[in-house]
């Protein structure tokens, strides 16, 4: 069976996201505010549409509510990606995974109910740093 995902905003980590979903053979919707973004996506997901996300009614007229895993991934414009997280919690989305841009953004993004907030390039930071620190015990 497959599982329905939306992904907002086709930078590279939402684009990444598409492409592993859809070579899983996921169905992807995929969504960004710049026809260029849709025109690189859309022949890689189910579907690719040009929208704004900050506007309540383009979101119920997506029919964003059948998906049962969104991911927000608009990063520089934090504003956009707050009011999107906060209208998919109130169209009663289950599960939201949004990308934060920095702690502040990471905190409301919490506050306002975001299931899974990620920092890409903190968490690989991390992830790195430990790897480092394994290969160097077992290289000892
Ligand atoms: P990355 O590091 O993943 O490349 P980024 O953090 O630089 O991304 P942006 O490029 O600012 O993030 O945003 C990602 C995408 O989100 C962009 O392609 C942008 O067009 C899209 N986007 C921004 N605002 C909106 C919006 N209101 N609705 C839909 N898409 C949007």
């Amino acid at each position: 069976m497959k599982r329905e995902f939306a992904v907002i905003g086709l930078g590279r980590f939402g684009g990444s996201i598409c492409r592993e979903l859809s070579e899983e053979g996921m169905d992807v919707l995929a969504i960004d505010i710049h026809e260029e973004k849709i025109n690189e996506y859309k022949n890689i997901v189910a579907h690719a549409v040009i929208a704004d996300t900050t506007d309540e009614n383009t979101l119920k007229e997506l029919g964003i509510r059948n998906f049962e895993h969104v991911i927000v991934a608009i990063g520089e414009n934090i504003q956009a990606s707050i009011l999107t997280t906060l209208m998919l919690k109130e169209l009663g989305i289950k599960k939201i995974t949004v990308k934060a841009q920095n702690d502040y953004h990471e905190k409301v993004l919490n506050k306002i109910g975001a299931d899974h907030v990620v920092h890409p390039e903190r968490d690989m930071g991390r992830r790195i740093a430990h790897n480092i620190i394994s290969t160097n015990i077992l290289d000892h």
